[in-house]
């Protein structure tokens, strides 16, 4: 069968490697003039890498990795442990593989090298998709040049801000958080003094969220989260200054200020959106993947992870439309909804879970706080609360 992708991300990216190993032909519409990722770390947990690893990118993704050593909560203004967790050997044999951090750059660079290596899958760069119009036998791609093109099946990879999402039904809009994401990288001379722990740093209406990424461990990335009224500008990410960054952390734990002083310029500020859970997916041959049907607070380090899991199950969901037989509608149209039924509830859990840890990490001093820290402290043994996520197995699970 032929697939048209909408999106060249790294739901897009994988999807298309999936699709390609079950020998359907791929076609990648992305708008960008190349190939690139914004943002500076992203976070890849088991559940996800495992389906890395199945598309032959283990020892690529390996070489990218960093593999964090403990996940710390520290309290906001004297840096004192809430909770540790180790990432030890016990967590990667428990969940298959340890969590890595990783460069958005070296990732997407290590997907588009393997997506280059697949004669069957065509990349158009430059290509700004427009709108979809769903069918059942077929769905057609138009682009913003005014041509347009059919294929067996359209998976609208886009975005948040996707154009092919409203052609199935999602009508609504993105809606901002009330957070900016202020994102900065510390080279790693200047921080070889700390230690190789995903970090996250809770206090009153922010949270600043640091781990090492890139080939040899070459950045501290931080991301941190602080409030904002509203967002006018017209991009979600913007150039922010140092100053105003340290501005919005002053009185925070020396350690703190004393890795913001190290951090290199430029600092990006990055508004944070989400959407509600979103109930129809797709309709006939479309279908949705990724931010574009689940964008969710970065604060679970799930929405790369949940697209990549996507595009896994959606792999498995046409495993009994076969490539050789030529468009067969009625049963791509049965395994798109499959999918999507396959994936609603687990993704709606992980949007919701990243917004209500929004509160949870930006309580007030005070009672609630200290019953907060307790729980942490004391509370459920490992991973637990996080048990759900990792433990998935997208090549596994049933569907
Ligand atoms: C601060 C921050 C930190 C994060 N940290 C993590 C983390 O640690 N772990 C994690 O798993 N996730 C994390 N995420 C979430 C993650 O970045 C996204 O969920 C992920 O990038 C979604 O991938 P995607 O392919 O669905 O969409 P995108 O990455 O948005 O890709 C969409 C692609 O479609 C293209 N496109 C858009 N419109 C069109 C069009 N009209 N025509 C053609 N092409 C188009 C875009 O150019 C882009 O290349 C974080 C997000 C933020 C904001």
């Amino acid at each position: 069968m032929r697939f048209g992708i909408v999106g060249g991300g790294i739901g897009g990216l994988t999807s298309a490697l999936v699709m390609a190993r079950r020998g359907h032909d791929v076609a990648v519409f992305e708008r960008s003039s190349a190939i690139r990722e914004v943002g500076a770390g992203v976070q890849i947990s088991p559940n996800a890498g495992c389906v890395l690893r199945s598309l032959g990118l283990g020892d690529a993704f390996d070489a990218i990795s960093v593999h964090p050593e403990r996940m710390v909560f520290r309290r906001w203004e004297d840096d004192s442990i809430i909770r540790a967790n180790d990432f030890d050997e016990a967590f990667a044999d428990q969940y298959g593989m340890p969590l890595a951090s990783v460069a958005r750059t070296d990732l997407i660079e290590i997907l588009a090298q393997a997506v280059a290596a697949v004669p069957t899958i065509n990349v158009s760069l430059a290509s700004r998709v427009t709108h979809v119009e769903p069918g059942d036998d077929s769905s057609t791609i138009f682009f913003a040049d005014a041509t347009s093109l059919s294929f067996d099946v359209v998976i609208g990879a886009d975005g948040i801000h996707s154009v092919v999402r409203p052609c199935v039904g999602g009508a609504d809009s993105a809606r901002f958080s009330g957070s900016v994401a202020y994102r900065a990288l510390v080279p790693l001379d200047a921080v070889k003094d700390l230690p190789v722990d995903f970090t996250n740093r809770v206090g009153p209406d922010r949270h600043v969220v640091s781990y090492f990424i890139g080939k040899d461990r070459r950045y501290l990335n931080l991301v941190c989260i602080s409030p904002e009224d509203s967002w006018t500008t017209e991009s979600w990410t913007e150039p922010g200054t140092l100053d105003d960054l340290r501005e919005r952390f002053a009185g925070w734990s020396p350690e703190l200020l004393s890795i913001l002083d190290r951090v290199e310029e430029p600092v990006f500020r990055w508004a944070l959106y989400d959407r509600e859970p979103l109930e129809q997916w797709g309709i006939g041959s479309t279908t949705l993947l990724g931010d574009a049907c689940h964008p969710m607070l970065p604060f679970m380090a799930q929405g790369s992870c949940q697209a990549i899991e996507d595009a896994a199950i959606l792999g498995r969901c046409l495993d009994d439309v076969h490539a050789g037989d030529g468009p067969d509608g009625a049963a791509a149209v049965a395994a798109l909804r499959r999918y999507e039924t396959a994936r609603q509830g687990r993704t709606a859990r992980v949007q919701t879970t990243s917004f209500m840890n929004r509160d949870l990490f930006h309580m007030p001093d005070g009672p609630m706080q200290q019953g907060r820290d307790e729980f942490l402290a004391s509370g459920v043994a490992g991973f637990g609360p996080l048990e759900w996520v990792y433990s998935y197995d997208p090549l596994t699970a049933a569907i």
